[in-house]
């Protein structure tokens, strides 16, 4: 009988379950691939990164993504038809969805990043400027105040909401899942996240993405009382013009993603993952 790689009463790591998820998704994709034709579903699909091109200390989930395969993946959005590349911020407009019941039905995509490392200034900004591609930064104030070399220190963070087409937008004060926190700690979390960055930018900041991807209805509602008026989550699936904009979903693209891969994101044939509960970040 053929090994399954995993000895009988050894410890299973967690870097082995998340290589036979990864088996078991990529499965999944290349059975929806093979179902459907190879057209994208219309929509906007929200891009979700988090570091390029850094080693990070711990990433067994792969969220550090390589330089030249993300310089990949953004030529493909911005050479190729017909993808059309938009702002996250430009959402706020329902025409970017309400458009989708008319005659076009191209696919949309917005490209993000969590959690505000230093590499979105020095590795992704240079390739976005190039080749013309808006991007928001969701940053954890937190971060940036403790120091750490892998996160955007207060200068650098001025620096990236200067460049053309970056949008800084929240992502919690602490980083804490935010619908564990009672009211008066969610409510902390977004003010001071807000009023930090606003502080550190000199603009305004109306966007947020939940921490963990930890959100339901009372966490989305003190968000829009916060005075946020978009919300990206960590549910990965394509936004139609009936989605909430403090609730849109977004896809992650993670480093073990090949190009085909990212291809099969952006068509849709990883939507199965709308189902899954729980995310890395
Ligand atoms: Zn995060």
């Amino acid at each position: 009988m053929a090994s399954l790689g995993i000895q009988c009463g050894s410890p299973v790591s967690r870097q082995e379950i998340v290589s036979w998820k990864r088996a078991i998704g990529r499965a999944l994709a290349e059975a929806s691939a093979l179902t459907r034709n190879n057209r994208p579903r219309p929509g906007v699909r929200i891009l979700m990164y988090h570091a390029v091109g850094s080693r990070l200390a711990d990433d067994p989930y792969g969220i550090s993504i390589s330089l030249q395969g993300f310089r990949q993946q953004m030529e493909i959005l911005a050479l190729e038809q017909p993808t059309q590349v938009v702002s996250f911020d430009a959402l706020q407009s329902a025409s970017y969805f309400g458009q989708l019941h008319g005659q076009e039905k191209r696919l949309r995509v917005a490209v993000t990043f969590d959690d505000g490392y230093k590499d979105n200034l020095f590795a992704v900004a240079p390739i976005m400027i190039k080749l013309q591609i808006p991007f928001t930064v969701f940053v954890t104030s937190s971060f940036i105040q403790n120091g750490s070399s892998d996160y955007l220190s207060a200068s650098e963070l001025s620096e990236l909401a200067a460049l053309p087409g970056v949008t800084i937008g929240s992502h919690g004060a602490t980083h804490r899942p935010l619908a564990k926190c009672d009211d008066a700690t969610l409510r902390w979390e977004l003010d001071e996240s807000r009023h930090y960055l606003q502080e550190m930018i000199g603009k305004s900041v109306t966007a947020l993405s939940y921490p963990h991807g930890s959100v339901d209805e009372r966490v989305r509602d003190a968000a829009r009382q916060a005075g946020y008026v978009l919300a990206g989550t960590s549910c990965f699936d394509i936004n139609g013009a009936s989605h909430d904009p403090l609730m849109l979903c977004r896809c992650e693209i993670v480093a073990q993603d090949s190009e085909r891969v990212f291809r099969q994101k952006l068509n849709g044939n990883w939507d199965w993952k709308r189902w899954r509960a729980s995310f890395p970040a």
